[in-house]
């Protein structure tokens, strides 16, 4: 196995984002694509096919951020690209109501029992704000409880991170959300029940909503127990506070039904994103049909988009989730990512090194600990994310595209052929190997 090969040219891309950064902050539109947490300057990227990548120098890639993951049919999916094309002969936007829009609710809401209907606005941030609203509007309560180490967007409410202490007001983890806005946002920790306990105690009636991740996989992937879920959910339901599962990783990633299914647990509102776009900027969130009446125009819940519901945008979720619904689209996907997960632990166990794989559905995650469970942020030790930066430094050396942070999970893709994921695991490794030399 060869421990050793060159660096891959970024000189293109070194060029690229010398200018970006005179027009952008830190010369991106999205802070972690800055690859602040791991070597090197960011790889420009000049087109995707499939399961690959090219970057502006030339360099070919093995995918698995999958533009963190929304391209479950990998890039340039022909069906997509047909359909997209076929809708910008017709316009761009019109600001007005299509048929469209219907035919991708229907894909969304038909095969998914826990939702009667949506309103699609334009990113998973946009979603999850406005079920947030929603849940404020619906309770007539002000405070929402999320947990440590999920993710929401970049919404004033949700940019708050915990304090010391079981049970404490948030702190804002960004500079411009007002203290007063982080007051209404409590954070704990995940997979406590007793954080729970203390907070519906302490807050009694005053608690719109909890929101989690359906699975939490915005900070590494931290697999909840089922019963932990139940509990969430009797627990909220007891103190007439709404439970909001924020699905814009796990929505049409883990089947139609995404986490809520997985458990077998009813949330109040759900949030979509990423994947219901089929690449573009579609978020959506949805709830019983007494819930969605408190929207305007019928309810006094104000939400409203210029670009909501965008035809061309819809047609690319139309044709990515016809492809989904196809039978054993996930359970073939799955089969897949098991496989290729199990050929890696058994190589990980057989040199025994200190790093776990975490798994659902075809999302991945490394962990360089020996912790063989993780389900709390406070869990992950910061300092594993140096090995983290050795191994994508190794990887995208050997033609493996990995996000550029250790709190990122891979993504599979229908794209990644066999041939792929032979070459990603044996890159995989030797960058292993390199890791723990
Ligand atoms: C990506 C993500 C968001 C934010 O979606 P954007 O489209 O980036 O605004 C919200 N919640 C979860 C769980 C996400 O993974």
């Amino acid at each position: 196995m060869s421990t050793s090969v060159q660096e891959i040219s970024r000189e293109k891309s070194a060029a690229l984002f010398e200018t970006a950064k005179k027009y952008f902050p830190g010369g991106v539109n999205s802070p972690v694509r800055a690859f602040k947490s791991v070597y090197g300057t960011p790889l420009f990227i000049e087109r995707g096919d499939k399961a690959h990548l090219w970057d502006s120098d030339g360099n070919k890639f093995v995918d698995f951020c999958c533009s963190w993951g929304p391209l479950i049919l990998g890039h340039n999916n022909e069906q997509i690209r047909e359909a997209v094309t076929a809708q910008l002969h017709k316009g761009l936007s019109f600001g007005a109501p299509t048929q469209l829009e219907n035919e991708l609710a229907e894909l969304i809401v038909s095969k998914n029992k826990y939702i009667d209907k949506i309103r699609f606005v334009s990113s998973g941030t946009e979603a999850v704000m406005s079920a947030i609203r929603l849940a404020r509007g619906y309770t007539k309560r002000d405070k929402i409880v999320k947990f440590d180490g999920c993710y929401h967007g970049h919404s004033d409410s949700l940019l708050v991170k915990a304090g010391s202490g079981l049970v404490t007001f948030g702190e804002t983890s960004s500079a411009g959300v007002p203290q007063s806005f982080a007051a209404e946002t409590i954070v704990i920790d995940l997979n406590d029940r007793e954080a729970l306990q203390e907070v519906f105690t302490r807050y009694k009636d005053q608690i719109a909503a909890v929101i989690i991740e359906g699975i939490p996989a915005n900070n590494g992937l931290l697999l909840q127990d089922k019963d932990y879920i139940h509990y969430l959910r009797q627990i909220t339901k007891d103190n007439g506070t709404l439970l909001i599962f924020d699905e814009v990783i796990t929505g049409f990633r883990l089947g139609f039904t995404g986490a809520a299914a997985y458990y077998d647990v009813q949330p109040d509102i759900l949030t979509y994103g990423k994947i219901i776009g089929g690449g573009m900027p579609v978020g959506a969130y949805g709830a019983s049909n007494e819930l969605m009446a408190h929207i305007s125009p019928d309810g006094g819940v104000y939400q409203a988009g210029t670009l909501s519901g965008n035809p061309v945008a819809m047609a690319a979720g139309i044709a990515a989730l016809s492809i989904l619904a196809q039978p054993d689209f996930y359970s073939n996907l799955e089969k897949v990512t098991a496989a290729f997960v199990a050929e890696l632990r058994a190589h990980i166990q057989e040199k025994g090194y200190t790093v776990q794989l975490f798994t659902v559905g075809s999302i991945f995650w490394f962990a360089f600990t020996a912790q063989t469970s993780i389900k709390r942020a406070d869990e992950i030790d910061p300092a594993s994310m140096e090995k983290y930066k050795v191994m994508h430094r190794a990887l995208l050396n050997r033609g493996v595209y990995f996000g550029p942070s250790g709190y990122e999970v891979g993504f599979i893709s229908a794209a990644h052929t066999q041939e792929d994921l032979r070459f990603a695991i044996d890159a995989l490794k030797e960058s292993l190997a390199i890791v723990f030399a």
